[in-house]
């Protein structure tokens, strides 16, 4: 076996993340099925792939053929830079004053939506001789960054007067496209549509604009805008119970890893930190090498399930930062592949159920996977590469000498 053939199967004994690229690159098809033809699309790679890897997501995306690449930080940005994306990324958040110089560098296109970061960015355009590509964010009720609407036309005209700038395109974000009955998104897309009208009164046009994330994509409240940006649908994941992805959506991420030791749990016996589980009965149980540290919430204590020879097994007592313990079959043996989390196709905990135990949503469990979970990234069912970011260790897999994880 070659070091890295060596290191991937070191990688899937224990506990890690399995990523099809092949079911994300489907998933972003079926979004953009869903929109008009001749729509843009963006895929939004932010908080390292909402957990699933930034780089192998964006460069997937990109032989996907997306038109754009969606990050909230410069670093993010310039991270996929150095990872080999060359498509167009547009940083939805703020600039960073003191990364405005290298992300003009890199061919990042920055989100202006204070005078301030519009001087900004054109001043550190101007000072190195180069123009800044800038989407001007509209807010049109988020109340956080970007231009009111009494103010969106004259920072249009400054910025498309300014030399420094090449003006690409106008954006604005919904609040509340995940809910049920959502009164308040046809009223920002009216404020948007009007704010474009009023542009372009005086003379100033957009190449991009763009309004929906994934739950006004998968409902098709778009407006006037010819791109989407799409991140938790892409993943195969849904903005909200209220607003799911349909059936044929794959989840593309699954935690797996594999019975540390197998016991008996006498009745009267507490299991892990406080003892919050105590047997009644003669209890079979596994310990099992994740813990919150991983991203495994900790409120799944008591609550949550892990199946292993495809059953349910109820994790008993507290989750802990490492380790966690669930009561099995008498048949489960050490070294058995458990399955921590994943789609529900074989009753596993999906993101959403670990959301509702921890009190959150499946974009916060998601995106708080920690660099600690090795992932691996899978096409035609075989892995084609590994990201270890703990040990700084990543590589690619010459997919005719993989074996199936
Ligand atoms: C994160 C984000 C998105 C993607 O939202 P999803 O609900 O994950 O599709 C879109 N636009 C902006 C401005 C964002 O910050």
């Amino acid at each position: 076996m070659s070091d890295f053939e060596t290191r991937v199967s070191e990688l899937t004994t224990g506990t890690y993340a399995r990523i099809d690229l092949d079911a994300y690159a489907r998933n972003i098809a079926r979004l953009r099925a869903l929109t008009p033809p001749d729509t843009a699309f963006m895929a939004v790679v932010k908080a390292d792939g909402y957990g699933h890897g930034a780089a192998q997501c964006g460069l997937a995306a990109q032989s996907a053929g997306v038109d754009y690449l969606g990050v909230a930080r410069i670093h993010e940005a310039l991270y996929l830079r150095q990872h080999g994306v060359t498509a167009p990324i547009l940083v939805l958040g703020p600039p960073s004053q003191g990364d405005i110089a290298a992300a003009i560098d890199a061919h990042i296109t920055l989100t202006v939506g204070t005078e301030a970061s519009l001087n900004a960015v054109a001043g550190v355009a101007r000072d190195r001789g180069r123009t800044a590509t800038v989407h001007l964010k509209l807010d049109t009720g988020m109340r956080r960054y970007g231009f009111l609407p009494t103010e969106i036309v004259d920072a249009a005209q400054r910025a498309a007067m300014s030399p420094h700038l090449v003006l690409e395109g106008m954006f604005t974000h919904f609040s509340s496209a995940d809910d049920l009955v959502d009164e308040i998104t046809p009223g920002q897309l009216a404020e948007y549509d009007r704010a474009a009208s009023d542009i372009a009164r005086v003379g100033i046009e957009f190449r991009f604009r763009h309004t929906a994330n994934s739950a006004a994509t998968l409902r098709g409240t778009l407006g006037q805008s010819n791109m989407v940006r799409s991140g938790i649908a892409t993943y195969g994941l849904s903005p909200s119970a209220e607003v799911p992805v349909s059936a044929e959506f794959e989840p593309i991420l699954s935690i797996h890893s594999r019975v540390a030791r197998r016991l008996l749990v006498s009745p009267g016996d507490g299991v892990s930190y406080n003892r919050t589980f105590v047997a009644n009965c003669p209890t079979h149980a596994a310990d099992v090498p994740i813990g919150y540290a991983d991203g495994l919430p900790r409120n799944v204590s008591n609550h949550g399930w892990y199946v292993i020879h495809g059953e349910r097994c109820p994790i008993i007592g507290r989750v802990c930062m490492d380790q966690s313990i669930v009561a099995v079959p008498q048949s489960v043996n050490e070294g058995d592949d458990v399955l921590i989390l994943g789609p529900g196709t074989q009753g596993d905990m999906t993101f959403e159920d670990a959301g509702a135990l921890a009190g959150t949503n499946n974009y916060e469990v998601a995106t708080r996977l920690t660099a600690r979970l090795p992932r691996v990234y899978v096409r035609n069912g075989v892995p084609v590469a590994f990201e270890h970011l703990l040990l700084n260790d990543r590589g690619v897999w010459d997919c005719a000498s993989a074996s199936q994880t």
